[in-house]
């Protein structure tokens, strides 16, 4: 870089050369007056990502740069991509103005933007957190510290070595800071979509990390944070702090507290269960998720809350039965739950507002929008607290907000504009000074609509005009047409193709008075602004204190809407290693999918307790197996939520833990082997799973051999149910029928089998699950409802048979007839017709089309 710095640059280029010394790892947007630009390699990668075009600037005698560059209003448009992209970005601002500098405009990096702290609008999505994780590292534990800047929520735990990859993905963290020295230990979670950065080695010291949190939250301990003496986690979210305040330039007052993340006191889910379970996304396109079919919140900052909830479900029954009785009470009393959510609805992202607000990015609807929120949030505590009868705490708990909503109502114009620069954003009667500025402005206004008036009279020209641009201010345009007749006083300004302009002392007078009055009704507009958010400032935590309380009532609001709409039931809450009873229970999101006319079909469980420690679930494939298991893996995570569930009666036993693995079919993930990824993920259970887990295993040891797979099943089935120290509450599905006698042998194993109905060969999907194991497996039929060609499936039959029989399959016979394959077609057209034949209906053809199936059948025979 220093070498570019040559004495032979523009002034220009060698104030930005400087500049991005200090930020070699971010793309700097270099403002010149109406422009971003970004120049050299920096130029290379915004113009491949933006779109933009790449020029080149003559650099003095230097050799020509690579030169890319936007207009400035189009910030928002581009820096997301930036963002979203995996890059840092510097902004170099003028930081003087360009009409009073002398020699060439200062210019200084005013903010650093990165995936983990950026807060525009374009980038973040309201639904959803933006994470920053902050780590120092400590052996084979890790202080660990999360922080979304862009609502202040700032939290910090301590993890084992192997947790870290699965808490990264679990809050969907998209960048990662870490000291200098211990980059090299974080290798392994690297590629994961996330961008590393650095802070200093000093910073890595509790004693400096220690005092930048008293100083920033202004306390004399970290006792209230309940951190005092942990160290790794004082770095872990000193380092954060440090890292915001450099990159922000100190405009980080919206953090305003720590709060301590403590695992033992919430359900463990790991981010295999999250995934299987298609908590967050789809495992393939066309299918829904839990969030979407659950989510009814109507606040960003609720619908964010209840994500962290379903990754963080509690396990104390207490807390749990608080949540479910405020969802039940929410549900008899519906009137009050309508107008909860009609009153949520006029309340905007507060913790977001409060963020832009602290960093200077607010626009004055922000304000007013703020100032609507608080007064809906008072008014949902007056008319709930009337009426409720229990639950009143949290109501209670809100803070009375009236004097900074009146406050921002007394500054703040209804008709402001969202540009500050434009004037009209503070009302009048706030400031007499701005009043009177105003009333010479308007003044000065008439006097302009006069002058043209008198002007035009007296000159005789009708199309005389006075307008105004920002090169030439003020100015009279005259016609062509007109010219002889412009007076002699007049002076000239401007020529253009079609008419002339000019101006007169008496214009040029009245130019310097409005313009003078404008600049100064914008520099007042803006103290007052500074004022008030300052006042709206010191009442942050107030503020914030009712936004998280309302986050709450949003959560609790949507889980009783849906337990209405959805016909949900509340559970009872029991203890660890006691028993899971479901009647009728559903899928909630394959409930919701199926298509008009199919009914899910619900079913019952009952297990978790002796004799009935293992379930092994038999049937074919396509009968129901995967989505029973799911069911009650997502009944078990909303239960713990405190929701109410998908079924007629639910007693649900609290777990510790939560494992759902899926055994690997080959599109499930690439590159690793997928055995191995399924093994992994299974060791990590076996390993992990104390008596209070539940454990839910589908189709573990698919994918390998059959006679593998099936040892292995065995095996671990026989572990889970012999192993004293875990005995842990487990579901196992298996298109492995001899498992069923496994069941059989096991003390506290049990069989449970989905029932399909076979007829002419055909069978049916009952989608009812019943004690006992499968009578048979029903692959071959399977196979032929799906189009296998019948001399595979008539063959397979034979050859099953043979199987049964001698138990052995160096017994099997090759046959080596050829095939007959117009015997076999007209085999499968049979197949093929009846099956078309099978499918008409009958009562919705006209005749015509009746005569044209008829006609299709004759030419395919
Ligand atoms: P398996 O795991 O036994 O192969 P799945 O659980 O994947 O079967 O179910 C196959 C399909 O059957 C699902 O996609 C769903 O559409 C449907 N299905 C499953 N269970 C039910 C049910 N209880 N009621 C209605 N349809 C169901
Ligand atoms: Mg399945």
């Amino acid at each position: 870089m220093k070498s570019k710095l040559k004495k032979t640059s523009t002034p220009v280029m060698r104030q930005f050369w400087e500049a991005k010394e200090s930020y070699p790892d971010s793309i700097m947007l270099f403002r010149m007056g109406d422009f971003y630009e970004t120049f050299d390699e920096d130029a290379k990668i915004a113009a491949h990502i933006l779109g933009i075009t790449l020029t080149k600037r003559a650099n003095g005698a230097a050799s020509s740069v690579p030169l890319a560059g936007f207009p400035y209003h189009a910030l928002d448009q581009y820096l997301y991509k930036l963002l979203n992209a995996g890059h840092r970005v510097a902004i170099c601002e003028q930081v003087e103005d360009p009409k009073i500098s002398k020699g060439i405009v200062k210019r200084e990096v005013v903010e650093i933007l990165s995936p983990g702290t950026a807060i525009a609008d374009k980038y973040l999505n309201s639904n959803e957190n933006n994470y920053l994780c902050s780590l120092y590292i400590s052996d084979d534990k890790i202080g660990y510290s999360i922080l979304d800047y862009s609502t202040g929520e700032f939290s910090t735990g301590l993890c084992h070595n192997i947790d870290l990859l699965n808490i990264i993905q679990r809050f969907n963290i998209k960048e990662v800071i870490v000291s200098d020295r211990q980059e090299k230990l974080i290798e392994k979670i690297k590629n994961n979509n996330i961008i590393v950065s650095n802070y200093k080695d000093w910073i890595a010291d509790s004693k400096v990390c220690y005092d930048k949190l008293l100083d920033h939250f202004q306390i004399r301990s970290l006792k209230g944070f309940g951190i005092e003496k942990d160290d790794l986690l004082i770095i872990a979210s000193g380092a954060a702090i440090f890292y915001v305040e450099n990159n922000f330039f100190g405009r980080i007052k919206h953090i305003t507290s720590l709060s301590k993340i403590s695992d033992d006191n919430f359900m463990r889910i790991d981010s295999f269960t999250l995934k299987n379970l298609e908590i967050f996304k789809s495992l393939s396109d066309s299918k829904g998720t839990l969030i979407n079919s659950i989510d009814n919140t109507i606040t960003p900052m609720g619908s964010r809350l209840l994500k962290y909830h379903i990754k963080k479900p509690l396990i104390n029954k207490k807390q749990i039965n608080l949540r479910l009785d405020f969802v039940d009470e929410l549900i008899k009393n519906k009137k009050i739950n309508i107008i909860i959510r009609e009153e949520l609805k006029m309340i905007a992202d507060i913790p977001r507002i409060l963020g832009k607000i602290s960093t200077n990015k607010f626009n004055p609807r922000d304000l007013i929008n703020l100032s609507d929120s608080l007064d809906s949030i008072l008014s949902i505590k007056n008319v709930v607290l009337k009426k409720l009868v229990k639950n009143k705490k949290i109501f209670k708990d809100l803070n009375n907000t009236n004097k900074i909503s009146k406050l921002i109502k007394k500054y703040i114009s209804i008709d402001a504009p969202v540009n500050i620069k434009n004037g009209g954003v503070i009302n009048v009667g706030v400031c007499s000074n701005l009043d009177e500025l105003r009333e010479i402005s308007d003044q000065v206004n008439s006097w302009l609509v006069n002058y043209q008036e008198s002007e035009k009279k007296r000159t005789e020209i009708p199309s005389l005009k006075i307008n105004y641009n920002r090169v030439f201010g003020y100015y009279i345009d005259i016609t062509k047409t007109h010219i002889d007749k412009v007076p002699d006083e007049y002076i000239r300004k401007q020529t253009l193709t079609n008419s002339e302009r000019y101006f007169t002392e008496e214009l040029k007078e009245y130019e310097d008075k409005i313009l003078n009055a404008k600049d100064r009704i914008i520099d007042i507009e803006e103290t007052l602004l500074i004022e008030l958010v300052e006042n709206i400032l010191v009442d942050i935590v107030c503020i914030q204190n009712n936004s998280k309380i309302i986050s709450e009532i949003d959560v609790f609001s949507s889980h009783a809407y849906l337990a209405e709409n959805h016909n949900y039931c509340k559970p009872v809450i029991k203890n660890f290693s006691k028993e899971i009873r479901l009647k009728k229970s559903r899928h909630p999101v394959i409930e919701q999918l199926l298509p008009l006319g199919e009914k899910f079909i619900p079913n019952d469980l009952d297990f978790g307790y002796k004799n009935k420690q293992i379930g092994i679930i038999t049937g074919p494939n396509m009968a129901g197996k995967s989505t029973y298991l799911r069911q009650i893996g997502i009944i078990s995570i909303l239960s713990q939520i405190g929701s109410f569930v998908p079924a007629e009666k639910a007693e649900v036993s609290i777990v510790d833990q939560l494992f759902i693995r899926v055994g690997a079919s080959d599109n499930l993930s690439q590159g690793e082997s997928t055995f191995l990824v399924e093994m992994n993920e299974t060791a990590n259970i076996l390993n992990n799973a104390t008596k209070n887990s539940l454990i839910i295993l589908d189709e573990i040891g698919r994918g390998t051999s059959t006679y593998d797979g099936l040892s292995i099943a065995w095996s671990i089935i026989e572990y889970l149910h012999n192993n004293s120290k875990i005995k842990a509450k487990t579901l196992f599905a298996t298109h492995y029928h001899e498992l069923i006698n496994l069941a059989n042998e096991l003390s506290d194993a049990f069989n449970l089998n989905v029932l399909v109905k076979e007829q002419d060969e055909q069978i049916y999907f009952l989608r009812k699950i019943e004690d006992g194991g499968a009578s048979k497996s029903y692959g071959i039929n399977v196979a032929k409802m799906a189009g296998i060609p019948s001399y595979v499936t008539s063959r397979s039959k034979e050859l099953l048979e043979d199987l049964t029989q001698n138990k052995k399959q160096s017994n099997l016979k090759v046959s080596k007839n050829k095939i007959d394959l117009k015997q076999i077609e007209i085999f499968d057209f049979k197949d093929e017709i009846l099956r078309e034949l099978k499918n008409i209906d009958i009562e919705s053809l006209t005749p015509i089309q009746a005569i044209n199936k008829l006609n299709d059948i004759k030419k395919k025979l």
